[in-house]
């Protein structure tokens, strides 16, 4: 069976930057499941994969625009640091979510001064171009079920 649109694809992959630094990867964590089509990966890499089959192996460079988008700078802030009262220890590289007008957003701690802290609301890989090396493990069909909830179920997908 080939990849194709509600097929289930099970893959070991690693993700590296231009400078060839690991960013992600399956080992050690297990093959990773997904539904294509359904958005569960970056669309770069689910165009890179359709077609292809079990035993399968692709080196696949994916520009930032199909994968988590360019960076915008606008997307930095400087927001009070009374406002993280709750927090005990702001620092640099922590991850926050953010309540904003077009819903959470992820942000994250650039930069902390006596009284500011300065966030990130762009993707961590935002801007990055993305190297995969994937090898395809299993391709099947979908059950009712997984195509209903969007995603897989078992090893490698959702528990529930
Ligand atoms: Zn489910």
């Amino acid at each position: 069976m080939k990849v194709a649109e509600n097929a289930v694809v099970v893959i070991d992959y690693t993700l590296k930057d231009n400078s060839g630094e690991v960013i992600d990867s399956s080992e050690g964590v297990g093959p990773l499941a997904y539904l294509h089509g359904f958005g569960n990966i970056i669309n770069g890499l689910e165009d890179a994969l359709l077609g292809k089959e079990a035993g399968d192996q692709i080196q696949a460079t994916i520009a930032p625009e199909h994968a988590y988008g360019e960076r915008q700078e606008d997307m930095q802030q400087d927001v009070p640091k009374e406002l993280f009262g709750g927090v005990d220890n702001i620092e640099v590289g922590m991850q926050f979510q953010s309540e904003t007008d077009e819903g959470p957003v992820m942000v994250t701690v650039i930069a902390i001064t006596d009284e500011m802290v300065t966030v990130d609301g762009n993707h961590p890989l935002a801007g990055v171009e993305l190297n995969f090396d994937v090898t395809i493990r299993e391709v099947r069909e979908a059950s009712d079920e997984e195509l209903e909830h969007g995603h897989v179920h078992g090893a490698g997908g959702h528990h529930h």
